[in-house]
């Protein structure tokens, strides 16, 4: 999954409309402290379906939205769309009429956070399958944090071996069995109400 193109508008310090275009081959961000080169990283996370406030150095979700500064007022909402190459065609059904994938995400203060795959609303689990199948999204472990390099060698061995389950692309079949799960229990517990109705009956 080759991404093509990053384009932030409102989002943490990128308060005006930014595009990046990516490149093949190694990119390098470099610049000096805190002009936002570790908020690319988090927009990158963030469009891939990050739900977790503490991943994204904030109190809560609306933290990622342009909070203002003394010369420029706080934002409204924050969008972020990443552009995947898809001339292989190797995105999953429901994201592969087209050689590229555009996937946007926008949070809007008090109305939470909405996603699009080329211009067509999808669901936030949608997204973050296609990403968890590819061995890449949110929590993939190409994507290295401040700090998380410490966390890994103090981590206990269930917490290493998630790692190595999300690099290996498995972490998906994880989500679909707890789903799955959740499903069984709640058809276990209508088959158990069908019981009491049919023995009230007899
Ligand atoms: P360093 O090299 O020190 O880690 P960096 O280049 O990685 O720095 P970032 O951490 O990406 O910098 O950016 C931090 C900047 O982003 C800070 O100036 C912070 O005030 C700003 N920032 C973060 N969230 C918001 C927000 N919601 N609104 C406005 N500015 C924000």
């Amino acid at each position: 999954m080759r991404f093509t193109r990053l384009r932030l508008n409102g989002f943490k310090s990128f308060v005006d409309p930014t595009d990046l275009i990516i490149h093949e081959g190694l990119t390098g961000v470099v610049g000096p402290n805190g002009c936002g080169k570790s908020n690319l990283l988090e927009a990158l996370r963030w469009v891939m379906g990050e739900n977790r406030p503490t991943a994204m150095r904030g109190g809560g979700m609306e933290d990622v939205i342009f909070a203002g500064t003394a010369t420029r007022s706080a934002r409204n909402f924050a969008e972020v769309a990443l552009v995947i190459d898809n001339e292989e065609r190797l995105a999953p059904a429901g994201f592969n009429e087209a050689d590229t994938v555009e996937i946007v995400r926008r949070i809007t203060r008090d109305a939470g956070s909405a996603y699009k795959a080329n211009t067509k609303e999808v669901r936030a689990r949608d997204i973050q399958m296609l990403f968890a199948d590819a061995s890449t999204g949110a929590h993939s472990p190409a994507l290295v944090r401040q700090g998380q390099i410490a966390e890994l060698i103090n981590a206990k061995p269930k917490s290493r071996r998630r790692i190595l389950e999300e690099a290996a692309g498995i972490s998906g079949l994880y989500q679909r069995r707890h789903e799955a799960e959740l499903r069984l229990t709640a058809t276990e517990t209508n088959l158990a109400r069908v019981d009491d109705v049919l023995e009230a009956l007899a």
